[in-house]
């Protein structure tokens, strides 16, 4: 029984390709956080919780990549308080008066 066990060990692959193999598994499990820190996604703590967490599920795991990848685009979405300035273009809050970039008076309406 030993004898065989020890057979069926030395009849794979060398030890230094199970490592690699390991390490790539790693690696591509946590390809959502690498991704997102790549990309300084503005979520890169929220993605590397949830890869910790639901990584080993291949549908969480598909929607990290997903969200990695192409998840920042909407990062405007997240200050939804904000408006562009109308003489200067700059993002200020919705309920400024007067623009801190360029202190247009925004209680006019801009013509
Ligand atoms: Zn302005």
């Amino acid at each position: 029984m030993n004898e065989m066990m020890v057979q069926t060990m030395n009849f794979g692959v060398p030890m230094i390709y199970m490592w690699l193999l390991m390490i790539l598994a790693i690696a591509l499990y946590f390809m959502p956080t690498i991704v997102a820190g790549y990309r300084h996604h503005s979520s890169l703590f929220l993605i590397v919780v949830l890869n910790i967490l639901f990584g080993w599920t291949m549908l969480g795991w598909l929607l990290l990549v997903v969200w990695a990848f192409f998840g920042d685009q909407y990062s405007t979405w997240s200050r939804p308080a904000e408006k562009k300035c109308p003489y200067c273009a700059e993002y200020i809050k919705s309920e400024a008066i007067k623009c801190k970039h360029c202190g247009s008076d925004l209680t006019k309406a801009p013509t």
